[in-house]
Formats: C-alpha cells, sequence, structure tokens
C-alpha cells in the first residue's frame, strides 16, 4: 500500500487560512501531536500547529520509557500505573519500529530504602496491574543472579535484587509519528508556526480561533476553529493568558535533567534501577546505543521552560549515583557526553507537595471561552489522554464520522531501509545521510536542529552536540529546500544558539 504524501509547507500554511477547522490543537508535544491524530482519524478537520518543532519542549527530553511506572507505585498511583500498563502493551504491539522491550535489574544492597521483600511485593503487584500481560513476569534474583545480569555492579553489601520488564522508544520520533499519522489521514500540521493570539468574533465571545505566525517565513495568518484546544505542556498558562480570563496557574512544572555517558564505562548490559545515595530516589541507568544515559532529578525551578538546562549540582548528583553503583566507571564531569534538562508539566491544582511524589495524572478543562486545555500525564499514556480530550471535543463539536481507532491502529515512523552506498553521518552512530533527505521529505523537518535534536539523536550522542556536523547538514538541507549560501550559513548559527540553549551545564 502506498503512504499517502503529505502536502508541502507553503500549501500546508496556505490551508490554515483557507479550510474551518473543527479543531485547532496549539502545541505539537506528545500531548498535541496525539490528539491532532486521534481527531483526524475520527474525521474532524484538525489543524495542528507548533511554535518550534515537533518535540521541541519536553517531549523530547523524557526519560523515553514507555512504562507502567515503578516509582509511582510506593506513591499508591496505582490507577496511572494501570493504565500506563495497558498503554505499555498497545504500543509494544503498535509501533514495534519505536517502543522496544526493555530489562531492567534492580539491584538491592544491605541497608537500602527499599528491601528484597518490599521490591519482591512491589513487582508482584506491578505485574498484575498489567493483568501478567506484560512482556515478561518480573523474577527475583539472588546476589549472584544479578551480578551475572549485570556483573559491573558493586558486589559490596549487595544482597540480592529482581529483574523485570518495561519498554523504551524515541521519544521524538513517536510524537513525529503521530503528527505524520495525522498529516497522513487529513490534518494541516505546521510546524515553526506559533499561535500569538486568540481570536474570538464578538469582544466577549467564545475563542473562534487563533492568530498563527509563521517564524520561517513571517507571515501572521488566521485560522478559524470551532474549538481551540491548548495543549502546550509546560507554557499552558502562557496560552490561557492570551484568553484573558483570569485563572491560577494550571501548570506546576518541575524540572528534570538527564545526562549521556560512555557505556562502556559504566558497563551496564541493560537497564538498571537505581535508588539515589543522595536520597533514596528512583532512578536509572538506561542504553542508548553506545551510551548510558542516567536520570532524572525531579526539582522546583523557576526556569522558563524555553530555556531550562542542566546545572552542575544536577550533573553531580547523577553521577554520585552512577559511581556509587558502577564503581569502575569513576566518571567526572569531563566523562559528561551531554546533559540536558525538560519541564514536566503537573497538573498545578493536585500537586503541592514534593516534586518526586507528586502525581503524573493530566487534567481536561474547558474555559469560560470555550478553550479546551490538557495538563500532565506521560509520554507513556498520550494515546488515552488523546482519546479523553477527543471525546470531549466531539462533544463540542457535535459530530465524528467514526469512532476512535488509536487503540488498534499501528503508528507509522519507520526509517527507511538503508540505500546502497549510503554514509553515515557519523560512523559510530547509526544516523545515515539519507535520513537527512528523509526527514526535510518526509518528516517536516525545516531547520538543522531538526534533525540533528530531533529525528536523529546525534545531538545527545555527541560530545560536540552535533556541531562538527552541522554545515554538512545544512549544506544538504539547503540543497533540497533551496537555501542560499548565506541561508545556509544562518541554518548553522541557528543550530549553535539552539545547541548552546539546550546542552550548556549551567554553573
Ligand atoms: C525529565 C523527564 C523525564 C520524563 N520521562 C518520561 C518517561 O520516561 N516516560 C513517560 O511516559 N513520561 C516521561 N516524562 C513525561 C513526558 O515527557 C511529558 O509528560 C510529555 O512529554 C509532555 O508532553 P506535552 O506534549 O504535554 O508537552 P511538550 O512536549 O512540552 O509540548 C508542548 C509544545 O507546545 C509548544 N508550544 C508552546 N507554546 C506554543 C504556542 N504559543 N504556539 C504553538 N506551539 C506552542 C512547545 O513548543 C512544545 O513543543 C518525563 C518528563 C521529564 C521532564
Amino acid at each position: 500500500m502506498s503512504t499517502p504524501s503529505i502536502p508541502r509547507r507553503a500549501q500546508r500554511l496556505s490551508e490554515l487560512g483557507d479550510r474551518r477547522f473543527d479543531l485547532l490543537v496549539v502545541g505539537g508535544g506528545i500531548t498535541g501531536a496525539g490528539i491532532a491524530r486521534d481527531a483526524a482519524r475520527r474525521g474532524l478537520a484538525v489543524a495542528l500547529v507548533e511554535r518550534e518543532d515537533f518535540a521541541a519542549g519536553t517531549s523530547s527530553r523524557s526519560s523515553r520509557l514507555i512504562h507502567g511506572g515503578v516509582r509511582y507505585l510506593e506513591h499508591g498511583y496505582l490507577h496511572l500505573v494501570f493504565e500506563a500498563s495497558r498503554e505499555r502493551r498497545r504500543l509494544l504491539e503498535l509501533a514495534p519500529h519505536l517502543v522496544r522491550p526493555m530489562q531492567f535489574t534492580w539491584p538491592v544492597y544491605q541497608g537500602a530504602r527499599v528491601p528484597r521483600w518490599q521490591l519482591a511485593a512491589a513487582l508482584t503487584l506491578y505485574d498484575a496491574l498489567a493483568l501478567f500481560r506484560n512482556v515478561g513476569r518480573h523474577h527475583r534474583l539472588g546476589r549472584d543472579g544479578v551480578l551475572a545480569a549485570e556483573p559491573a555492579l558493586a558486589p559490596d553489601g549487595l544482597r540480592g535484587g529482581a529483574a523485570y520488564w518495561d519498554a523504551s522508544t524515541d521519544d521524538s520520533r513517536l510524537t513525529l509519528a503521530n503528527a505524520i499519522d495525522a498529516a497522513q489521514v487529513s490534518a494541516t500540521v505546521v510546524n515553526h508556526a506559533e499561535v500569538v493570539a486568540l481570536t474570538r468574533a464578538a469582544a466577549n465571545g467564545p475563542v473562534d480561533g487563533a492568530l498563527v505566525r509563521d517564524l520561517i517565513g513571517g507571515a501572521e495568518i488566521r485560522v478559524q476553529a470551532r474549538v481551540v484546544l491548548n495543549a502546550t505542556g509546560p507554557w499552558t498558562d502562557e496560552v490561557l493568558r492570551m484568553e484573558g480570563t483570569p485563572t491560577g496557574p494550571a501548570v506546576r512544572g518541575t524540572k528534570g535533567v538527564h545526562i549521556a555517558v560512555p557505556a562502556a564505562r559504566v558497563g551496564n548490559r541493560s537497564a538498571v534501577t537505581m535508588l539515589s545515595p543522595d536520597d533514596g530516589r528512583v532512578m536509572f541507568a538506561l542504553p542508548a546505543g553506545t551510551h548510558t544515559i542516567i536520570g532524572t532529578t525531579d526539582t522546583a525551578t523557576p526556569e522558563h521552560p524555553h530555556e531550562v538546562r542542566a546545572a552542575s549540582g544536577d550533573v553531580r548528583y547523577l553521577l554520585a549515583a552512577c559511581n556509587r553503583f558502577f564503581p569502575a566507571a569513576r566518571l567526572t564531569e569531563d566523562d559528561v557526553v551531554s546533559a540536558w534538562a525538560g519541564i514536566r508539566p503537573l497538573v498545578a491544582s493536585t500537586n503541592v507537595g514534593d516534586p518526586s511524589s507528586a502525581s503524573r495524572e493530566h487534567a481536561i478543562t474547558t474555559t469560560a471561552a470555550g478553550v479546551v486545555t490538557i495538563t500532565g500525564g506521560k509520554l507513556t499514556t498520550y494515546r488515552a489522554m488523546a482519546e479523553q480530550c477527543v471525546d470531549v471535543v466531539v462533544r463540542r463539536v457535535g459530530r465524528a464520522v467514526r469512532k476512535c481507532d488509536t487503540a488498534r491502529a499501528p503508528l507509522p515512523g519507520e526509517r527507511a531501509a538503508t540505500a546502497p552506498g549510503d554514509v553515515r553521518l557519523d560512523e559510530a552512530l547509526p544516523w545515515r545521510e539519507q535520513d537527512v533527505d528523509q526527514a526535510v521529505r518526509h518528516e517536516f523537518a525545516e531547520t538543522v536542529s531538526d534533525v540533528l535534536i530531533r529525528r536523529t539523536t546525534l545531538a545527545f550522542d555527541r560530545k560536540d552536540n552535533g556541531r562538527a556536523l552541522a554545515p554538512r547538514v545544512a549544506a544538504r538541507m539547503g540543497a533540497l529546500l533551496r537555501w542560499t549560501d548565506a541561508g545556509v550559513r544562518n541554518a548553522v548559527e541557528e543550530f549553535e544558539r539552539d545547541v548552546h540553549r539546550i546542552f550548556t551545564v549551567t554553573r
């Protein structure tokens, strides 16, 4: 079966002004992309606009896990674990190219906050909440079993542990797959397009659309929609303020930091669950190709979501845990390949205490002027969140041609098979020149950052965050997008600014 093609950007921009939409989704993170896909598949006329790029916000800064969330068991969020486990099972089936089973080892040391008996009980509950239909059931491990699974773990004080299953993903490409599917079905999907104002036909009437600025061409477009849906994650309150109705904050952001370090130094074979030696929080060492990702932190922050970045204190906290569990690693700040941060868009009303114990459940609200807003949630549960959100929209719009089918419909977004003679962008990493072409032609890539940070993970995987590759990628994109020489140079400079903003560690 041939894949429906996505119209060129110029055509999509003119559609934004010409069509009258049932639904305008603001924000192309996993939440907005998932909603646009679901609504388009139900037959609604949908527009999705994203200020930067799909997944440029929190959705490219996650731990990349599709997981039930063992951590949530101790806070009693059983409903969330149940729902997330169900969604994990679905995503493993519907997107095997993006969501893969991952085995975790949880070592237990003498005096650990979670002793062996408690871990066994928790993981039995974890399997039960997945209706015993996870990839595999957990099993208890003796000391030798833990060391056989993960020989680089510290042997001193090790009492035993357990092995259990979750899944990993590429968060940016999962988001992208939803945006692509939405567009292939019928939605008008545009990145680098920012909502700068909400519009109303009458002064105190309902919101009937938005003014959207094309951040590449500069034009402003009036988009008309029966329902405007705010899916802007940590930016939710900024969009709500555009409505002009004073409300309390809808989102309470907490910051989470990850670092990538060389896997060969850590020596982990698969994923390892660790309890922080500083405060006992659950954290992970996660395999990611040639690197191990260590994360995450969870702290209150005043930083703006666009500017949030790792601080050296965050990096030291993560290194301390890794070095305690993998003593031969002896990692220092100089060994860190990359460090980055994201803001969890938690629901404000239900979360006031310790960030780590805050609920990851979501909330759907409608403002006085009719803007539907979704906050909270997780990457893992995005499909279920989208289904509930589109149910609300359908009730408002009064019709849907088809029922929600996202629990059964496979996701697109596979990388193209390797062409003969294809050249890798970095010999040690799987990304090829051909991926740049695919990104531009079929995956909405408009900037070098779109390619090096989100269509590939090169910026996360290289110590220079992809700076040395940027001129080559810009030249290749420029040939496809007809950039001038100055345009190619500007694209490289813009990428360098993005890399500085995202990956610089603050003192
Ligand atoms: C450190 C960390 C680790 C995590 N790990 C996991 C995990 O392993 N598994 C899991 O399930 N969940 C995880 N999460 C949670 C998950 O990543 C988030 O819940 C999810 O990515 C939020 O997506 P979102 O679409 O709501 O927000 P975002 O991804 O931030 O998307 C909002 C988008 O709105 C856009 N936008 C803002 N203003 C405008 C405007 N005016 N016009 C147009 N667009 C606009 C932004 O550019 C942005 O792209 C983690 C979160 C963090 C921070």
